[in-house]
């Protein structure tokens, strides 16, 4: 590629910006990312992620990608107190009215909290010579070519008093300012069109805690309970100094109250008790906290006809996913990714080669959420014969992987962004789950 005048602007220094700039740092000659907020020490919240306060999952996909980014990541995040344990064997899972059976893997899932995560690639990022980030400032749309063919930097303004507007020049400007990105608006004000935007509302709502993880629960990580019809879920999940974090989630209003002792009785009514039984013996560590999440959100870059040069759109900012699926970091890194090997053949026609890409990495975790949210009476969406079919399916295979290994890792594959949906439909695991349901049926 052209080693000219290369600089690049990340807009947003979260999970997909920070990545963003990592796959952007071996092409250009400098990056700047732009970040509204002040960066807190790591391990420490901050107003723009207000999701750092709620459980966080990297899937094993994610954490490959972050540890071909950052080598060595990992175990510095295990020094630093982060849980590194067999996600199959550590871990209660009920899906589907079922618990999954518990199983020996060669696995690694990492459970720790999203500020100790991010705050780590954050430090590991600016170490790198080419970046530079310049905090608390506001983007505040793009700077084109006279003709708007080309985007060749952004308007921003300072948080500070008596700031004025100001132009930071670039050749490439990527948007990873998350679901409230103004990309789509940013396009319009240049004369091209919005793309178009997919919803599917749930009314999900939220609300987190953290307990003390006592030494009698060293070798358990993770309750995870999601018993789609219902409405309700939970979430139990180690991390960073000796604390759990529990997240009770609700669809369509059915929310968890933020009073703690509603809380703990209201993580009584999930489909089994197991979170309560642990939280009503452990010590809360801080008051409850909300969040809410309306609606999954998809916009289509990958449809448009017309998109200026040197500008892209990633993470959040282009698909935001019910997070109970946890899947979010996870496709924002395999994004940078894609971003990283699509520069590495020129960026020839970039925007039109990565959309077609991060529109294939979107496509099955979009289906599993969509598929699942969907199985949720009251979710608006189009059922179609084979998604009800699949639906019912899915009851038997969770109650197959009960007993099988081989079909509960399937399902984790697949979940874990590792396989695609279809491939629980492969005659290998269809003719396990009938035979295993088969055999618990003579034998009870
Ligand atoms: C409650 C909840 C739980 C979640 N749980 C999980 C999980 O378990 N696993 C998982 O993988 N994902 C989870 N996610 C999703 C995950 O947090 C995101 O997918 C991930 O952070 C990537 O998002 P992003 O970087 O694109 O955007 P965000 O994380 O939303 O970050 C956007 C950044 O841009 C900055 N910004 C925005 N506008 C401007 C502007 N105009 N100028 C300058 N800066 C700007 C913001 O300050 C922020 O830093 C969860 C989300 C929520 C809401």
């Amino acid at each position: 590629m052209n080693h000219e005048t290369q600089h690049a602007i990340v807009i947003g220094a979260s999970m997909a910006g920070l990545l963003a700039a990592r796959a952007l740092s071996p092409y250009f000659d400098q990056i700047t990312l732009l970040e509204r907020d002040v960066f807190p020490e790591v391990g420490k919240n901050r107003k723009g992620v207000p999701q750092g306060q709620h459980t966080h999952a990297l899937l094993p996909t994610g954490q490959q990608v972050l540890e071909s980014f950052f080598p060595g990541l990992s175990p510095d995040l295990v020094s630093q107190g982060a849980i590194l344990s067999d996600p199959m064997l550590g871990s209660k899972r009920f899906f589907g009215g079922y618990y999954h059976c518990q199983f020996q893997t060669d696995l690694k899932g990492l459970y720790l909290s999203r500020p100790l995560l991010e705050g780590n690639v954050r430090k590991r990022l600016l170490a790198l010579p080419n970046i530079r980030a310049i905090e608390n400032c506001d983007v505040l749309g793009l700077a084109a070519s006279k003709d708007k063919t080309r985007v060749q930097g952004v308007r921003l303004i300072r948080r500070q008093d008596g700031s004025a507007e100001e132009i930071l020049k670039a050749d490439l400007v990527v948007d990873a300012s998350g679901r409230g990105s103004r990309s789509p608006q940013w396009l319009e004000q240049l004369g091209y069109e919005k793309p178009e935007e997919e919803q599917v509302r749930i009314g999900m709502g939220y609300v987190s805690r953290y307990y003390r993880r006592n030494p009698e629960h060293k070798n358990l990580t993770l309750i995870n309970i999601a018993s789609q019809p219902c409405t309700r879920l939970g979430v139990l999940a180690a991390q960073e100094h000796d604390r759990w974090i529990v997240s009770i989630a609700g669809y369509l209003g059915d929310h968890a109250p933020t009073d703690p002792d509603a809380f703990l009785e209201f993580s009584k009514t999930l489909p089994v008790p197991d979170i309560y039984n642990i939280i009503k013996n452990s010590e809360p560590l801080s008051a409850p906290v909300p969040a809410t999440f309306p609606a999954n959100i998809r916009r289509h870059y990958e449809r448009l006809s017309r998109f200026p040069d040197g500008f892209l759109v990633l993470g959040d900012a282009i698909c935001s996913f019910n997070p109970v699926y946890g899947q979010g970091m996870t496709v924002a890194a395999l994004e940078a990714n894609a971003l990283h090997d699509i520069l590495a053949h020129g960026n020839h026609k970039l925007a039109k080669r990565f959309f077609k890409k991060a529109r294939k990495l979107i496509d099955n975790p979009w289906s599993i959420t969509v598929g699942g949210d969907l199985r949720i009476d009251g979710v608006e969406g189009k059922r179609s014969l084979v998604s009800t079919l699949l639906g019912r399916y899915l009851n038997y295979l969770h109650q197959a992987a009960q007993h099988d290994p081989v079909v509960a890792m399937a399902f984790m594959k697949v979940v874990g962004l590792r396989s695609v949906s279809k491939s629980l439909l492969h005659p290998k695991i269809v003719w396990r789950v009938f035979r295993t349901n088969q055999q618990s049926r003579l034998t009870s």
